[in-house]
């Protein structure tokens, strides 16, 4: 291994989304002489326990409801064996390394100093460096952007709990499971029981409320939790898991519960894997945070301005571990926005990543997407009064040739406001609702009215042609 500088001018900790986009940002376009230090692998949550690996399952998860739907359009598929998951999990496995190997070329490519190990800082432009043989250097940076993510909450205070997997073990599952059983009510769970479902693995949810995705408008709530349950997802409802047990003979487990139905308390047996998904903790402890001076909120997350500034001069921090918005998309914007505005002078002065608008797509089955304010935000920011929504339901032309059984919900919302009807809210959910929301989100960031979105001729026939004819 070559020798760590021992001064740089940008220091970047955690090469995940946010800091790759900033170090290449810096060094690549701004020629600024950037070092990012990485303490497991190149490109973070996202490339390899994330987004990647995990649109890759959604696919096969897809693909498996495609070969069931195909007799509907009259081919005879017949499946010889059943989903070849040790087979898919090599592939995908081979698929991340590829990535990996890609992206430490790019950082190359924009010569970016890569550095393999784990970041401390010792004070506000010091940051000590343990490398994987054990030794410390420690580097002088001008600038350190902290973007260090998070990792998947633990669950407290259920006896047995350990015996249990988080979404980074999901990735490890090694053979097509029998049965799970999945905690947890967000864009995780949701996925995953989902694509496990769809995979013909019998499928446990533990959820507390009556519903799932509760940060989502009340449409997407409700119709997809009803829809997991008609597709045969087994939802336990206003349920806590009480204690996991595992039989020491066959590592099944079992699954103590609570809920309002079964106050004494119920269970279920011969689980494979249980997959804790209850939110995600940001990576702020033990890296020296407090010796330079950079503050945290109550809940761990790095308190920063709209620049990304910390309460640290020359400090910087962005992505998951500000806890506001963890998507990769805001991690990245965010990362160039503010390697423009360090390093790419007077043009770039004021650049900065709006957080407003910002659509994400929850990977469900159908999936589901959304931008901007959910009704009753949009109800508590402009009165009802000064509200007009658009709603239609309809069954796509996909089902058409299908079972009632076999179809799917579509739904649309589009919530307007003010006399000129500007489009304060958009949600979707139906097949291909993913690739419909990323150009409506353009036009709502443009300040798109309804009018605007009439004015726009249908493509038929599809399904997203009914949003530029709402009545
Ligand atoms: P990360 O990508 O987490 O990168 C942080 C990096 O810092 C890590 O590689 C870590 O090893 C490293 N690090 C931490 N501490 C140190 C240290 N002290 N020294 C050195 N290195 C350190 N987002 C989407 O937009 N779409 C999706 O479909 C999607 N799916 C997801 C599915 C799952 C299962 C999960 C868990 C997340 C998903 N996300 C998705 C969220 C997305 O992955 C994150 O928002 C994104 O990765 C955040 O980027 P980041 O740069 O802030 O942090
Ligand atoms: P989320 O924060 O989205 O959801 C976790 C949910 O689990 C909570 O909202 C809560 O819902 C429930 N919960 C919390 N604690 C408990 C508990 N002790 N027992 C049972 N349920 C509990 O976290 P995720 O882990 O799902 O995902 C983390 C983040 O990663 C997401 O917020 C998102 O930003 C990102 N992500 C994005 C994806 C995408 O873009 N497609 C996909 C995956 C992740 P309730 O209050 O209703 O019980």
């Amino acid at each position: 291994m070559a020798p760590i500088s021992k001064e740089t001018d940008f220091l970047v900790i955690g090469g995940g989304s946010g800091g790759l986009a900033a170090a290449r940002k810096a060094s690549g376009q701004f020629g600024v002489k950037a070092m990012i230090v990485e303490a497991s692998r190149l490109g973070g949550t996202c490339v390899n326990v994330g987004c990647v690996p995990k649109k890759v399952t959604f696919n096969a998860a897809a693909i498996a409801e495609t070969i069931h739907s195909a007799k509907a359009y009259g081919f005879s598929v017949k499946e010889e064996k059943p989903f070849d998951w040790p087979l898919f999990k090599q592939k995908r496995d081979a698929y991340i390394k590829r990535l990996n190997g890609i992206y430490e070329r790019n950082l190359a490519n924009d010569k970016v100093e890569y550095v393999h190990g784990w970041a401390r800082l010792l004070s506000r432009n010091e940051v000590e460096i343990t490398t994987d043989d054990g030794s410390k250097n420690t580097v002088r940076a001008k600038k350190i952007l902290i973007a260090v993510g998070g990792q998947p909450t633990k669950p407290k205070n259920v006896p047995g709990a350990e015996y249990g997997v988080d979404s980074d073990g999901f990735f490890d599952i090694a053979t097509l499971p029998k049965k799970v059983a999945l905690v947890g009510a967000g864009y995780i769970a949701v996925e995953f029981a989902g694509m496990f479902n769809a995979l013909g693995v019998e499928t446990h949810l533990f959820i507390r409320h009556k519903t799932f995705l509760r940060n989502f408008d009340p449409v997407i709530q409700d119709t997809i939790t009803a829809q997991y349950e008609k597709i045969g997802v087994k939802l336990h409802k206003e349920s806590a898991p009480t204690k996991v047990e595992k039989d020491p003979s066959t590592g099944k487990l079992t699954i103590h519960y609570k809920d309002s139905e079964n106050t004494d308390g119920a269970a279920v047996a011969d689980v494979d894997h249980l997959i804790w998904a209850i939110g995600r903790t940001p990576m702020t402890a033990n890296i020296g945070l407090e010796e330079a001076g950079v503050k945290l909120d109550d809940k761990g997350y790095i308190v920063v301005d709209d620049y990304q500034n910390t309460s640290a001069e020359n400090i910087y921090a962005l992505g998951d571990v500000c806890g506001r918005v963890e998507l990769t998309p805001v991690a990245i914007a965010a990362g160039r926005r503010l390697g423009e505005r360090l390093f790419g002078g007077a043009a770039y002065a004021t650049a900065r990543l709006d957080y407003d608008n910002v659509p994400s797509v929850v990977f469900a089955h159908p999936e589901a997407g959304s931008i901007g304010l959910t009704e009753p935000e949009a109800v508590a920011k402009y009165g009802r009064e000064n509200l007009k929504v658009y709603n239609t339901s309809f069954v796509a032309m996909y089902y058409a040739m299908m079972e009632p059984e076999d179809k799917g919900p579509t739904k649309y919302k589009v919530i307007c406001a003010g006399p000129e009807e500007r489009v304060v809210g958009l949600h979707i959910l139906g097949e291909g609702s993913g690739e419909i929301l990323q150009g409506f989100g353009v036009a709502i960031k443009m300040g798109a009215t309804k009018k605007d979105l009439d004015s726009c001729v249908a493509i038929h026939p599809t399904s997203a042609e009914e949003l530029v004819t709402l009545k």
